[in-house]
């Protein structure tokens, strides 16, 4: 279930693990709203958001 996931603040990723896979930070949220799945960096939405790499984003993280 996406809603047990929680949300990295640094870079976004929506992981299960208590450190983000992506960052290796552990500055990690379960309040956030919204997913991006992030298919190609070089579209609008990845802009917009500032994502590197392709994978599943919150959008808005508290
Ligand atoms: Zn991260």
């Amino acid at each position: 279930m996406l809603r047990s996931l929680k949300a990295c603040r640094n870079c976004r990723t929506l992981t299960d693990e208590k450190k983000c896979p992506n960052c290796n930070s552990s500055s990690l949220s379960s309040m956030w709203k919204g997913v991006a799945i992030i298919i190609s960096v070089e579209s609008e939405m990845a802009k917009k958001l500032n994502i590197q790499k392709p994978g599943i984003y919150a959008v808005y993280i508290e």
